[in-house]
């Protein structure tokens, strides 16, 4: 069975896409640590990030780099933190936080709720910068 992540990519479950290339995907984690937590995914589905072919894990990295750059230029924060857990999803998943408080980097902190219009406009601003940086 495809995973939650694999449904969002062929867009059978909606997302708050920010940015998407011929490998990989990127779009709001729906339960964010901090407003503008993205997740970046291949769309190869492969449980656990340290099993991706080398090339993979390489472009996967400099995607999320390029997500981080929009993700910064758009949302007041110290800096995009970066976590990979990977226990909930079996699809690997970078996730980049634009954290305030270091505390928001920890995965069993409070979730925020985030009204579904704001994050459809952070995810349209972060897009729009992403779109702007990466001609
Ligand atoms: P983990 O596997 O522990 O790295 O966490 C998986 C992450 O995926 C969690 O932060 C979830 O909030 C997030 N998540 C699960 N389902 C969805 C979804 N349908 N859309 C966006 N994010 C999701």
């Amino acid at each position: 069975m495809s995973s939650i992540f694999t449904k969002i990519i062929q867009g059978e479950i909606p997302s708050y896409k920010i940015a998407e290339t011929n490998d990989f995907y990127a779009f709001l984690d729906i339960n964010p640590l901090a407003k503008g937590h993205t997740l970046c995914v291949p769309k190869q589905e492969i449980d656990y990030i340290f099993d991706l072919d080398d090339s993979t894990l390489m472009e996967l990295h400099l995607f999320s780099k390029k997500v981080a750059k929009a993700l910064e230029a758009c949302i007041p924060c110290k800096r995009i933190g970066v976590l990979v857990i990977g226990t909930e999803v079996p699809h690997t998943h970078v996730h980049l936080i634009p954290f305030q408080q270091e505390v928001q980097m920890a995965i069993t902190s409070l979730k925020l709720k985030v009204d579904p219009e704001e994050m459809k406009t952070i995810a349209q601003k972060v897009s729009k910068k992403y779109q702007e940086q990466n001609p």
